[in-house]
């Protein structure tokens, strides 16, 4: 799989881009503060290209993380797509 096919696969609803937490019991929270690079009206990242050197927090979402990550919302492209895979 191409990075852009990879990629394609994320519908841009921008979810995974606000903030978040764990509490005891490993239930992840979603916020309603976004990420400070995030358009909340277009809901695409602002520094995109350049998102892992201006942002050390983002993270680069690949096949192998997207399958043991938790804290992916069950829409996310990612995940809904690795299940057809
Ligand atoms: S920097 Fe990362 S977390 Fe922030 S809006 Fe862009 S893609 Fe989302
Ligand atoms: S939650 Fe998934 S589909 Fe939505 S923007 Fe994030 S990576 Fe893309």
């Amino acid at each position: 799989m191409t990075d852009s096919e990879w990629e394609s696969r994320c519908k841009h609803c921008g979810t995974c881009c606000f903030e978040k937490y764990e509490n005891h019991t490993g239930t992840v929270y979603y916020t309603q503060t976004p990420c400070r690079y995030l358009d909340v009206v277009t809901r695409e990242c602002r520094i995109y290209e350049n998102r892992f050197t201006i942002n050390p927090e983002c993270i680069k979402l690949t096949p192998a993380l997207v399958s043991k990550l938790h804290w992916l919302p069950r829409c996310c492209g990612y995940r809904t797509s690795a299940k057809s895979d």
